[in-house]
Formats: structure tokens, C-alpha cells, sequence
């Protein structure tokens, strides 16, 4: 980075908010940071018999968040959406490296960021390893590396036919807070308060997705909603579904909504972090079991069938289980097209 105008150096920026922060974490006990911030490169040594998931995720000012975005929460975010991808293929968070662009050397924003960042790192024991710094218009980019033993990653191509479809935790708040923000909808302040964190601070659900490792034929992280992320598993496994909409997990606050807004927010909300995934009915106990010991509910919400002559479809059924009204079917199933970031 090239800031004459700066009275911070780029070594000095990178040494007092990114080196220090990582230097001040736990030593990593399995050793699989070979070499950390300060080289061209960082290594990884990874264990014998360990392969390494990699995801990068980019979060640009005005797509992704707004102009002066809390930026502790920010650091949080950049973060925890990588991990996310890590949960969602059951790997363990080793280390990550971050590119940013910065418009200015802004302290007070640096430290806050700073702050959120390695709040998430710590508690995740995922160090920074590297990066790069750089000025430019606001931009956060992430690549972060998790490990699973050999073979043993949760592809979104396993789902087969007659394996149920769970989800972790509840979906649909984090859509809420947004719409409650963007005043396109009234939510009592106090209600705004409980779920602002879904869509601000989501939390990854690493452990689970370590713990679905042995269950779990398909998995992945909701991003962009439940039931456009769930198509990416049948495309990817060639299989169809079938959906019970009264059975996707919601918060008591977005239950308080008009029926529509809550199928509409749990089946097509964006930025859940949740985990979706398929796995044998003989793993129900299993699954129930994994719920109990993470204190996370999972819900069975369908199960997967044949795919439809050459076609991977998605259907959605109501409380008696028929085949949802085909206008309301169609409409959930292209509206997560039109919240796609
Ligand atoms: P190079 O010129 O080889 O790309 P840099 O001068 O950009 O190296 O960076 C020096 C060291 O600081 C490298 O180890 C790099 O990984 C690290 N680094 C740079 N920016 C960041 C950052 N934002 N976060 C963590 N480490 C960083
Ligand atoms: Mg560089």
C-alpha cells in the first residue's frame, strides 16, 4: 500500500492490527501453522491423513454491507461466513489469511474491526496467518483452511433417495431484521433487539458440522435461503425433494408474522448461517443425539425422492402433507432470485 498522506505505515497497520492480534493467540498445539504473519508465504503442515478445506468469501462495501457499517461487527461477520463454508463441508478451522482494501488509515475503524475479527478467531481457535493490505474502496476478503480426515468432507453431492432433510437452528430471522431495518416491515423495538444478531453477527456452526461428519450424506451452509441453497444439493446429487413448509424452524418472533411472511422468510430469507443437510433415517437418533450434547435444535423438515424423469425438483407440502397451492409453490420457489445479493 502506497499512502504517503498516512501517518501509519502499512507495516506499522498490519504489525499494530492484524500481527498483534494474532501473535496474542493461543499457540495452535497441533502444530498445523507451520509459519505464520512475516514471510512471503504462511505453511500449513497438515496430519498425516488430514485434507485441507480452503473457502475465500469477499465482502464489499455497498453489495454486501452499508456505507459505515458497525465495524466490529463487520470483523465478526468477514469471519464467521468463512467458518461457516468450513462447518458446511465438516471441517475443522485451522487458520485463515485476509486481503483488505481501505480507503483510509482510520484507527478508531481499524481497531473496532481489529476487534470483532479476532473476537471470532479466538473463539473459533482459527489464527490469521497472512494477507495482504492495500488501499482501495472498502473491501474484506477471507480465505480460510479447515482439515478433515481423508475422505471424510460432507460433499453437496451425496444426497440419496429417502434420506431426510434437516436444519439446524431456526431460519428466517435474519431476513426479518432486514426487513424490519429497511422499514418494510413494523417489528416491535424489543423484538428488532432478539434477532438484530441473526443478520449482523451470525454464528457458525462448526461444532455441528464437525459432528455431522459421521451422519450426514450432503451438507451446506444457508446463505442466500433455504430452499434455493437446498436446490444446489439436488442439482449437485441428481435428486428431488419433498419440503413440509409448517415444519422449517422458526424463532417465536418471526412466528408472531403473518403466515406468508413466515413461510416466505424461513423458505427464502437470506443469511442464516445455518446448516442444511440430508442423512439415512437409521442416523435420526444419532442426529437427535448431536442436538442434545450441542444444545442446538435440528429439525427434520422432508426427505429426498427419485428425480423426476431427467429433472431435480423441489417440492413443497402443506400441513396435511399435500402438495402445496401451485401459484404460492412457485412463487417461494423463484423468490430467493430476487433477495440474491
Ligand atoms: P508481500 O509483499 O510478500 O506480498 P506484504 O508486504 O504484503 O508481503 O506483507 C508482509 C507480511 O504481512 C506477509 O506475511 C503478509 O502475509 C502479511 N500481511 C499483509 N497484510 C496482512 C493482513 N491484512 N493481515 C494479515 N497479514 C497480513
Ligand atoms: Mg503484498
Amino acid at each position: 500500500m502506497h499512502s504517503e498522506s498516512s501517518p501509519l505505515g502499512e507495516f506499522d497497520l498490519i504489525q499494530r492490527f492484524f500481527k498483534a492480534g494474532a501473535d496474542a493467540m493461543r499457540p495452535n498445539d497441533e502444530k498445523t501453522i507451520a509459519l505464520g504473519i512475516g514471510d512471503d508465504c504462511a505453511l500449513l503442515n497438515p496430519a498425516a491423513g488430514e485434507e485441507i478445506a480452503i473457502t475465500s468469501d469477499m465482502l464489499v462495501e455497498g453489495r454486501h454491507f452499508f456505507m459505515g457499517a458497525n465495524p466490529e461487527l463487520l470483523g465478526r461477520k468477514a469471519l464467521a461466513v468463512n467458518l461457516s463454508d468450513l462447518a458446511a463441508m465438516g471441517a475443522k478451522p485451522i487458520g485463515f489469511t485476509l486481503a483488505i482494501a481501505l480507503p483510509t488509515v482510520d484507527k478508531a475503524w481499524l481497531e473496532a474491526f481489529s476487534k470483532g475479527l479476532f473476537a471470532v478467531a479466538n473463539q473459533y481457535s482459527c489464527p490469521l496467518i497472512g494477507g495482504d493490505t492495500t488501499a482501495g474502496p472498502l473491501t474484506i476478503s477471507i480465505t480460510a483452511f479447515g482439515s478433515t480426515p481423508s475422505g471424510k468432507s460432507i460433499h453437496r453431492s451425496g444426497a440419496k433417495k429417502g434420506d431426510d432433510i434437516w436444519v439446524s437452528g431456526a431460519v428466517g430471522d435474519a431476513r426479518l431484521a432486514l426487513a424490519a431495518l429497511r422499514h418494510e416491515m413494523n417489528l416491535p423495538e424489543n423484538d428488532l433487539k432478539q434477532i438484530e444478531h441473526r443478520m449482523h453477527n451470525p454464528t457458525p456452526r462448526v461444532d455441528l458440522g464437525m459432528k455431522i461428519r459421521e451422519v450426514a450424506s450432503a451438507a451446506l451452509d444457508i446463505s442466500d435461503g433455504l430452499l434455493g441453497d437446498l436446490q444446489h444439493i439436488l442439482k449437485q446429487s441428481q435428486v428431488s425433494a419433498e419440503v413440509f413448509l409448517d415444519q422449517l424452524p422458526k424463532s417465536e418472533i418471526l412466528q408472531k408474522q403473518s403466515e406468508d411472511v413466515q413461510n416466505q422468510f424461513a423458505a427464502c430469507g437470506g443469511d442464516d448461517y445455518e446448516i442444511c443437510f440430508t442423512a439415512p433415517i437409521e442416523k435420526r437418533d444419532a442426529i437427535d443425539k448431536i442436538s442434545t450434547a450441542l444444545n442446538l435444535p435440528i429439525t427434520r423438515i422432508g426427505s429426498i425422492t427419485e428425480k423426476v424423469g431427467t429433472t431435480e425438483k423441489l417440492f413443497l407440502l402443506n400441513k396435511n402433507g399435500d402438495l402445496l397451492d401451485e401459484i404460492k409453490s412457485a412463487a417461494l420457489l423463484k423468490s430467493f432470485d430476487h433477495f440474491a445479493k
